[in-house]
């Protein structure tokens, strides 16, 4: 069955948040056949919630110095290769693939706005002060904007190793985070409080299944997770355990270095 907008519509209506701001992470392709592609998504999504707000991360303009703080979980010195082919960033940057098109999309809608952090950028529609709060040292304040609007989070077709809220509620309970760069017209700029790795988050789902609103659109799953009781979930699992929602790949140089202060 191909996904059409009044489909789109009336399940994104059905998770009973019209009222509300959001943050969407999502995957074009788990709608399965889709009539009218991206655009449609963003469309809906723009006329069925408040604010809309998306992450348009940037890592191609990462690049990894000589030298710099210690215990920062990098291999300093180690990416000239990388640092050779790092991009500027600039307002127009496209998003990262990982962000997913649906993301890349909303970023060009004409309504939209972006901040100009060069690593972690957000886009929104409606979500003017949301953008607007983003610092270089709190980069993630958009998300503690939203938290206290009452705002959720849209997984659609995705899960919660991609929800980037998560970091935020990380560092509300404490958990460090590291310095990386970033190259722009001005030069290279150092970025404090780059998050941890988020390949562990998935294992939130079982404490947060019963705030969790669902509905299926096509193929595509999407779920619905209040911020205020996500941020209360994953504080009581890092006091509960220091090392909970860290990944299991014994290379991860960010987990490790968490594990060793934890
Ligand atoms: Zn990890």
């Amino acid at each position: 069955m191909t996904v059409r907008l009044r489909d789109l519509l009336l399940g994104l209506r059905d998770l009973g948040l019209a009222h509300a701001p959001v943050i969407v992470h999502s995957s074009l392709k788990s709608f399965g056949p889709l009539e009218g592609g991206p655009g449609m998504v963003v469309n809906a999504l723009v006329s069925v919630f408040n604010a809309v707000l998306v992450p348009t991360f940037t890592y191609k303009t990462m690049v990894t110095p000589l030298t710099g703080p210690e215990n920062n979980a990098i291999t300093y010195g180690s990416q000239p290769d990388l640092n050779l082919m790092a991009e500027f960033f600039t307002p127009r940057l496209p998003a990262d693939p990982l962000m997913g098109i649906i993301a890349d999309t909303l970023r060009r809608h004409p309504r939209a706005l972006r901040s100009t952090h060069p690593i972690q950028s957000f886009a929104g529609v409606n979500a003017a002060p949301l953008i607007n709060a983003q610092t270089m040292t709190d980069h993630l304040a958009p998300i503690g904007l939203l938290e206290r609007a009452d705002g959720w989070v849209i997984l659609m077709g995705v899960d919660h190793t991609v929800n980037t809220s998560i970091h935020y509620a990380e560092k509300l309970a404490g958990r460090r985070g590291f310095v990386r760069w970033a190259l722009t017209p001005k030069g290279v700029v150092e970025c404090p409080g780059f998050p941890g790795c988020s390949a562990g988050f998935q294992a939130v789902a079982p404490d947060i299944d019963k705030f969790t609103r669902r509905v299926q659109v096509g193929e595509c799953l999407i779920q619905a997770v209040p911020l205020k009781m996500l941020f209360r979930v994953v504080k009581t699992l890092i006091k509960q355990d220091p090392q909970a929602l860290l990944c299991h790949q014994t290379d991860c140089e960010r987990c490790n270095a968490i594990r060793a202060m934890a």
